[in-house]
Formats: C-alpha cells, structure tokens, sequence
C-alpha cells in the first residue's frame, strides 16, 4: 500500500509539468461540437426508465460511439419494474496495460425534465473526451460509461459493480465521475469541484485524495476554471467507492436550481463551462490513461546526463526511444553479429516507439547527433 501512495505522489508531481502534445489535442475541442450534444441531449426530452426517450438516448449514445470508430461496446442490460434498461460501456483497449481500466462516465437518465445540467453535461464531457480519444494510444485501457437510472438510486452503478465490476475482479485504475456540470446561467462559473473519497473503507481514501489533487492541477492547466477540493457523495462512483475502487469526479461549484425539474434547460445552464471542462476532462483522461503517441514534444530537462531513454529494458515487444537532447538522434540497432535490426532518426525533443523484429537476445544500439560527434552505445536484452 505504501508503495502504491508512493507512485501515485510522484504522478501528482509530474502532472505540474505543461505538455504541449496535451495542449494541442485539446485545442481541437470544437465548441460548437460540445454545444450541439446539448442541444441534442435536450431535444430528446425526459428520460426516466420506462420512458421511450431514455430508449432513444441509449440509441444516440451507441451511434456516436460508432461514429468515432468504435466496435467493443456492450449494452450491461437489466430491469427496472418491468422496464428493460441498459448501462452502455464502451471499451478502448490500452497497450501496455490492457486489463487495467481508466473508467469515465456519466449517467444519461433524466427526472422529471430533459436533464440537459443533469446529466446531459456529463453525457456530453464522456462523448466528446471518447471522440477525441479515438485516435490516441494509451498505455491503460478506457472504459467510456454512459450509466442509466442513477436519479432512482445508483441503479444502473449498482448493478455494474455488483454484476461486473466485482465477479470480474475488475482492475481499475480510477473511476472518474462526471455529473451535474453545466453551470448555471447568469452566473460566473470559474470553479469546479473535484471530488475525493472521504468514506469508508479508508483503504482507497489516499489515492483517491492524490488523483484528485492531478485532477485539479490539469483542470487549471488546461481549463480556464479554478478548483475546489471536496468529498464525493451521492453520484455513480459511490458503489465503486463502497467496494474499495479510488474515484474521483466532477461537480458544479454553483449549483443550479433547475436539476430534477422541467427547467433543466440549455438556456438555463452555461455551455462555455461545459466546454472549459470537456478540454480538462480530456486532458485528464490522456493523463490518467497515458497516452503514447509516435511525435511527442516533450519539455526535457537540459542537465539530464543521458541524452536518450531507451525503455523498457529488457523489453518484450514495444521499445520506446524518448530523446531528451536539443538535436535529432540516428538510432541504430545491431544483433550481436553487427546485422543492422533497426535505423531510425528521432527528432529534438521527442519519443518514438517501436516494435524491433528480431528473435529474444542480446542487442547494441548505438545513437549520434547529426552535428556533433557525441555518441553513445547501450546494451539492450530482449525478452
Ligand atoms: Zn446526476
């Protein structure tokens, strides 16, 4: 357990640092796109079980998730009365950590109104970050969650952790909640809470606090809200929590009037606030996630001694060449008999990953600098 609270405190202190490749994903958040979700979440009406809207949301839902190019997504189906309802997970498979989940969601059953605050926003966020995120390789598998019936209870959590989440022994990295965030128009929204476990069991209760502390610091990173730290309580990663899982989530700091009522309108809430926390919901969930890319920038630290990471070491199939000097690198890679496996050019400042074709064994690589004559040689094994 230790060790765990110790890993997780030096991702608090890394998640300080401002990256650029996380900056520019972000920037490709169209406004207009989050806007059109709302205005689309609303037009479907109140969606409460038994309801034919709630039907139609889960269909809206599934079509995008298709649109973005997604093909692993399950319908975790149930009763309510006599009604038939369905959680919908939709899952993005890491490559470094396949069986260990990022879980982000948000429930898209309405009371008593077209839920647009609660919880069209959140539906949206979860939407929009798993549009983005279509294209990105992560080392952690995601699971983009759209829960249903959490206004009668928790149901639809409560029947995934119960069902699922626990018989499955389910590997979870965090659950990050995202509910009740549209502001409220007429307001100034320029603060969002973030949300820690403060319950028992107090297992999870550190974890909790250190993901939601990087939850904040990249909200005011990559968003133009301010944070406000506070506990959970009373959304959909309560059974999570219960059950010993580290969450943490989202939730409006002005909390509006018109949740659970008919006013729960577009015109009633404050879509640029969406927007600010789509691009922080993004930013943390390729932050959480770990996002692997061919051409990152990364800000290196000019008095590092060795000029290139190569990592891991041994390694089995992915090698990653992270170049932390101010010139590109000729990388070449030789098997023992000097046959050349791999040639590559890594630019200034970047990572690139590879997958070397060559049987288990004793490799060298050997890097220069264009314009200088520094050169460095490294054993590497692999497995
Ligand atoms: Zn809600």
């Amino acid at each position: 357990m230790l060790f765990v609270v110790l890993v997780v405190a030096s991702q608090i202190i890394a998640a300080q640092e401002y990256d650029p490749y996380i900056q520019n994903k972000v920037n490709e958040i169209a406004y207009d796109s989050v806007l059109q979700r709302l205005q689309d979440f609303e037009d479907l009406g109140m969606k409460q079980a038994g309801t034919a809207a709630l039907e139609e949301t889960a269909n809206w839902i599934i079509q995008q998730h298709q649109q973005f190019g997604y093909t692993d997504i399950e319908l975790d189906s149930f009763y309510v009365g006599s009604n038939l309802v369905y959680n919908i997970i939709v899952t993005k498979t890491g490559t470094l950590y396949p069986d260990t989940y990022l879980i982000i969601d948000g429930h898209y059953d309405t009371y008593n109104g077209p839920g647009v605050n609660d919880n069209g926003s959140g539906t949206a966020i979860v939407l929009e970050v798993a549009r983005m995120m279509a294209d990105v390789e992560t080392a952690y598998s995601i699971k983009f969650i759209h829960f249903t019936v959490e206004e009668l209870g928790l149901v639809g959590s409560t029947h995934y952790v119960e069902n699922t989440v626990i018989p499955q022994n389910m590997d979870i990295r965090l659950v990050f909640n995202i509910d009740e965030v549209g502001g409220v128009a007429g307001m100034v929204n320029n603060t969002i809470t973030c949300e820690r476990d403060e319950w028992s069991p107090t297992s999870n209760n550190e974890a909790s606090a250190a993901f939601t502390d990087t939850l904040a610091s990249l909200t005011e990173i990559y968003s133009s809200l301010n944070t406000h730290i506070s506990y959970a309580y009373g959304s959909d990663y309560v059974p999570f929590m219960e059950n010993g899982y580290v969450v943490t989530g989202y939730y409006e700091y002005n909390e509006s009037p018109y949740p659970h009522s008919i006013h729960d309108s577009l015109s009633n809430m404050d879509p640029e606030y969406v927007f600010e926390l789509t691009k922080a919901s993004l930013a943390s969930c390729m932050y959480f996630a770990e996002y692997l890319n061919s051409t990152t920038s990364i800000s290196g630290n000019e008095d590092e001694y060795l000029p290139m990471d190569i990592s891991p070491n041994p390694f089995v199939n992915n090698l990653e060449f992270n170049n932390r000097w101010d010139n590109p690198v000729e990388i070449t890679m030789y098997n023992m008999s000097g046959k050349v496996i791999l040639n590559s050019r890594i630019p200034a400042k970047s990572k690139i990953r590879v997958q070397p074709e060559c049987p288990p064994g004793i490799y060298l690589i050997k890097g220069n600098t264009d314009n200088s004559n520094a050169e460095f040689h490294q054993k590497l094994i692999k497995q």
